[in-house]
């Protein structure tokens, strides 16, 4: 017997009271058989949107031209969708037409992989296994639904699915079902960016995202998806500090950052992204800052967000720093401001320990905790290190200078701060105002 919460099972009921068929559907069922939490309930019903919709107080169309509300119940969402039995797909992406069905079986026909193709009736314990899923879970194995070129055919993010998947639970994929990956690239390069991020997403949080990155590259897929990725497999790093190319050196990096901070990881992921190009014989000089561009292209390209692209940029281009005692207060001040601020400090840290750990032998990190003791004391000393920390702002540099708002204004603040870092006592309004007068002269 699956243990199914008390909220699913009040839509199952509320469903089938009213005489419609329903069950529980796809990863839930699978995670439960796994012995794993899910992390959300999906439900498929013979009830039409239209129906759904009607059954329950609080119902969002979320995705009705696929058949998919999102009832809204014990504030917890939960995805009803349509029985569906898929005609033609026309573009490697959609379905031309969704086609509803009274018959489970069909929908269950219509889905990925055989582990995602089960149903479960919570109030009869039913559990529908049309093709071999709970097998397949015992074998740890990804297997197509029916033939596996013909449903990468179909939708080319499946194929992103299986490595996804594989990574995700740990699983191999079947074999038949992984030749008929790099069979069918060109559909998969059709696939919108907006779905691969999804995907790439679930991958990075994965125990072991490397798993997923090396199906992709066995298969053809990271080509496609991340080639500046593949492009470090079998370039070598001076061996006193490497035992892995640069490919692996940036996959165990990811795999050592930790699992729930998805922007470290994909930083740690992209961290040496530029190695290959910058190679001059054992170095490679500013690989951080080209790096940090290309990770940027690559972030875009695979629509993260703008807040993302900073914040994963701004550790790619930072991770070379190279802290010793000898630095000064001043220059630890500095050291947080060109770090985007003290936000990101654990993050940096937390990058500099996981590409530590993807190297030859891990180094005495001792420096960190001296480090970060410096940046606690000059947090609770309350220096400045922003521009907002100032004891003066963009008016008072217009109304001084008398000039309008414009960059001008950003170029003295920057001065300002810069004086500043170097000597905290500075902050102060009198002073400033006169270092402004002075820099107008
Ligand atoms: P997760 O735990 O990551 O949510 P999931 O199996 O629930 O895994 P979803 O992407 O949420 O994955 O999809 C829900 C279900 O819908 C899948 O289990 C599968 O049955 C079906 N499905 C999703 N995407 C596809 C697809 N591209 N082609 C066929 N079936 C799909
Ligand atoms: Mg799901």
């Amino acid at each position: 017997m699956l243990k199914t919460p008390k909220t699913a099972n009040k839509i199952i009921a509320a469903l089938k009271d009213n005489g419609y068929q329903a069950y529980l559907v796809g990863g839930c069922v699978r995670d439960l058989l796994l012995g794993l939490n899910p992390h959300e309930w999906d439900v498929t019903t013979s009830a039409r949107p239209d129906e759904v919709t009607k059954l329950f107080p609080k119902v969002a169309p979320t995705g009705i031209d696929y058949g998919t509300v999102t009832v809204i119940l014990d504030k917890e969402n939960f995805e009803v969708t349509t029985f569906r039995s898929d005609e033609k797909y026309v573009d490697g992406r959609h379905p031309s037409n969704v086609v509803f069905t009274n018959d489970v079986h069909k929908d269950l026909s219509r889905r990925d992989f055989t582990i995602n193709a089960l149903a479960y009736d919570p109030q009869t314990k039913e559990l529908i296994d049309d093709f071999g899923g709970q097998k397949d879970l015992k074998k740890k194995i990804i297997k197509a639904v029916g033939q596996p070129l013909e449903r990468f055919s179909e939708d080319g993010l499946r194929a992103v699915r299986a490595c996804r998947f594989a990574a995700k639970l740990g699983f191999k994929i079947e074999s038949d079902t992984l030749a008929a990956i790099a069979k069918t690239l060109a559909v998969t390069q059709k696939v919108a960016p907006e779905r691969l991020h999804d995907e790439i997403v679930k991958m990075l949080s994965a125990d072991k995202p490397s798993i997923g990155f090396e199906l992709m590259r066995q298969t053809g897929l990271l080509k496609l998806i991340v080639p500046e990725l593949e492009a470090g497999f079998g370039v070598e790093q001076p061996r006193q500090f490497h035992k892995y190319d640069v490919y692996w050196h940036n996959l165990q990096a990811c795999d050592a950052a930790a699992k729930g901070n998805i922007a470290l990881r994909l930083a740690a992921l992209l961290h040496d992204i530029e190695k290959p190009s910058c190679k001059d014989g054992n170095h490679f000089y500013n690989h951080d800052q080209v790096g940090a561009a290309t990770a940027e292209n690559i972030l875009k390209r695979l629509k993260f967000s703008n807040a993302d692209i900073k914040k994963i940029t701004g550790l790619v281009s930072q991770h070379m720093f190279n802290y010793t005692s000898e630095w000064t207060n001043a220059a630890v001040r500095r050291f947080i401001r060109r770090i985007g601020g003290l936000e990101n400090v654990a993050d940096l840290f937390a990058l500099r320990l996981a590409d530590n750990q993807a190297m030859e032998r891990e180094i005495d990190v001792q420096y960190l905790t001296e480090l970060q003791k410096r940046i606690d004391k000059i947090v609770g000393e309350a220096n400045a290190l922003h521009i907002a920390d100032l004891k003066v702002n963009g008016t008072d540099v217009m109304e001084t200078l008398n000039v309008p708002a414009g960059p001008k204004v950003g170029q003295v603040l920057d001065a300002l701060l810069e004086k500043v870092l170097d000597d905290p006592k500075l902050n102060d309004k009198t002073t400033l105002l006169k270092l402004i007068k002075d820099y107008a002269a």
